[in-house]
């Protein structure tokens, strides 16, 4: 199975979500070895949701809070995401840790919320450029899977990784594929510290339609976490029908 989620972060309001989630909606995605899902705004979450209901394309929020209910200004739970149809939970994020201060203790806390309600959690690591050109990169990466997975209590669900490093996010330097490849091995052998189970690594950062095949190729590359691409048509239709021809 390959993994292709699009991240619309904060780039489209409600109107532009729906115009694009009905135009993806239409497409026709056939292969049943790929599965596709759509990360909206908070905003858009209810509109989208419905639009991709009785489709093949799931979906699921940016960001959770980790309490069900309550007196948590600006909060939406997983559990509330849930009732709308969400499969899937980003957590992490890159932009969520470095822009808005987002703790590994908070990223922990979100993960056994999403996996308490029966999301799925896609937990998001990455090094800094500072911390890739310093030789830090498997420290920092180490730390941040250590902090999720450590006796972490999976109650039978599933759990998915994306490497994203901060560096290869919406710049335009993507990673190059041979290095991805040996950390998602390197990723894939530090999770079997934790747990026995298959836990699918996506790769993220300025991943096109012209470089997706080049991680998709790879073994160790469950799939693509793909930000500014998924948020056009005209960009986001190419990257999957590049995926489709993968065999
Ligand atoms: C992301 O938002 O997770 C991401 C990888 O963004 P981009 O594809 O724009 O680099």
């Amino acid at each position: 199975m390959k993994y292709i989620f699009g991240n619309w972060k904060m780039y489209l309001d409600l109107g532009e979500s729906v115009i694009l989630a009905n135009e993806l909606a239409e497409e026709v995605f056939t292969d049943d070895k790929m599965e596709i899902a759509i990360f909206p705004t908070a905003l858009a979450f209810s509109n989208v949701a419905t639009i991709f209901s009785g489709t093949s394309v799931a979906v699921g929020p940016q960001d959770v809070a980790w309490q069900p209910k309550g007196a948590y200004t600006g909060g939406v739970s997983p559990l509330m995401y849930k009732d709308l149809g969400a499969r899937y939970a980003l957590v992490g994020h890159s932009e969520r840790r470095h822009v808005f201060g987002e703790t590994d203790e908070e990223v922990r806390k979100k993960v056994e919320a999403c996996l308490d309600t029966g999301l799925i959690p896609v937990v998001c690591i990455g090094e800094t450029k500072q911390e890739k050109d310093e030789g830090k990169r498997e420290y920092r990466l180490k730390k941040q899977l250590m902090k999720v997975f450590e006796n972490l209590n999976l109650n039978g669900g599933k759990i998915m990784v994306a490497y994203e490093p901060v560096w290869a996010i919406g710049t335009g330097d993507a990673c190059n594929p041979l290095d991805a490849d040996d950390i998602h091995g390197w990723i894939k052998l530090e999770l079997k510290n934790y747990h026995d189970i298959e836990v699918p690594i996506l790769y993220g950062g300025s991943v096109k339609p012209d470089n997706v095949i080049d991680y998709l190729r790879l073994e160790t590359v469950d799939g693509v976490l793909v930000g500014n691409a998924s948020t056009k048509t005209e960009t986001f239709v190419p990257l999957i029908r590049a995926v489709e021809k993968i065999k």
